[in-house]
């Protein structure tokens, strides 16, 4: 299978947040993206998935040269993608166990059934495998989680879903390094034939534990450069302004804070926070 994407431009409001995104990932890769915040990694993967707050302006999605961009959301998901979101939604009255399961039953054929027996079976492997408290499957969905919790509880989602494409959206973001091996450690595990991987983040520290094929620098809207592992090394060591200086690219993100700092009279030791 591939997910094709081909010159991609997309709004989020009035503003062009996407422009003219080109990847490709084909089953059994694992590919990362990464790039400085407000760069639109979330809105790359609110597109792929159909998130009704951006309008994709220009180019395609392909999954298996089915065009993605004419599903639904529910028809997106069926087909085999999915998205582990930067900040999971809570569902109160619903307990995970149950959203598991509808989504698992989604899947299914007319008059098929989702196993019960299976079913609980393996989810209570993926809640150990993920070192989860076991009593997470009968809690409302993400209703009074830790971050962490709620990340971990993006990936118990991909386990039992199996999804074709999995995007991950800063799953590192709230997991201590504990987290982070274990989650590392059952992305790794997806690794397959049957599934292709998107991860975006951050930070190169993720990388640490999950094996990926590709790596994608993204700024400004676009993918400004390809390569393999070795781009992670020199992210972590050199942060992204030498591609910013080597292609000759000026953040307006950058920019902008630069102006409110100036406006605010912050102090130097805020700039850290901002990015
Ligand atoms: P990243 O995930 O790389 O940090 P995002 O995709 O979340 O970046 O956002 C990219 C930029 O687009 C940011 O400057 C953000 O504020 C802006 N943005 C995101 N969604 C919207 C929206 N619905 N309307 C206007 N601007 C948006
Ligand atoms: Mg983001």
């Amino acid at each position: 299978m591939e997910l094709v994407i081909k010159n991609l431009h997309a709004n989020g409001g009035d503003k062009e947040i996407l422009k003219g995104l080109n990847l490709m990932i084909k089953s059994g890769e694992i590919h990362a993206i990464m790039g400085p915040n407000g760069t639109g990694k979330s809105t790359l993967a609110g597109v792929i998935m159909g998130n009704p707050k951006y309008d994709v302006t220009g180019g395609e999605i392909t999954l298996n040269g089915e065009d993605v961009l004419a599903m639904e959301v529910d028809e997106r998901s069926r087909k085999g993608l999915f998205l582990a979101m930067q900040y999971p939604n809570e569902i109160s009255g619903i307990t995970n166990a149950d959203f598991i399961k509808s989504a698992l039953q989604a899947r299914k054929k007319e008059g098929e059934h989702v196993a019960l027996f299976k079913f609980v079976r393996d989810l209570e492997k993926s809640v150990k495998e993920l070192k989860m408290d076991p009593d997470m499957p009968h809690r409302y969905v993400n209703e009074g989680f830790s971050g962490g919790e709620k990340k971990r509880n993006e990936i118990l989602q991909m386990k039992m879903l199996k999804p074709n494409f999995a995007i991950l959206d800063e799953i590192d973001s709230g997991l201590d390094i504990d987290a982070l091996r274990i989650v590392g450690e059952n992305v790794n595990q997806m690794r397959g034939e049957d599934f292709g991987g998107l991860v975006i983040t951050h930070y190169q520290r993720l990388l640490d534990y999950i094996d990926v094929d590709y790596v994608h620098i993204m700024m400004n809207g676009t993918i400004v450069k390809s390569g393999g592992k070795e781009l992670i090394a020199k992210i972590d060591a050199s942060g992204y302004d030498w591609l910013k200086t080597d292609l000759g690219i000026e953040e307006e993100v950058e920019e902008k804070k630069r102006i409110v700092l100036g406006a605010c009279a912050v102090k130097e030791t805020k700039w850290d926070n901002l990015s």
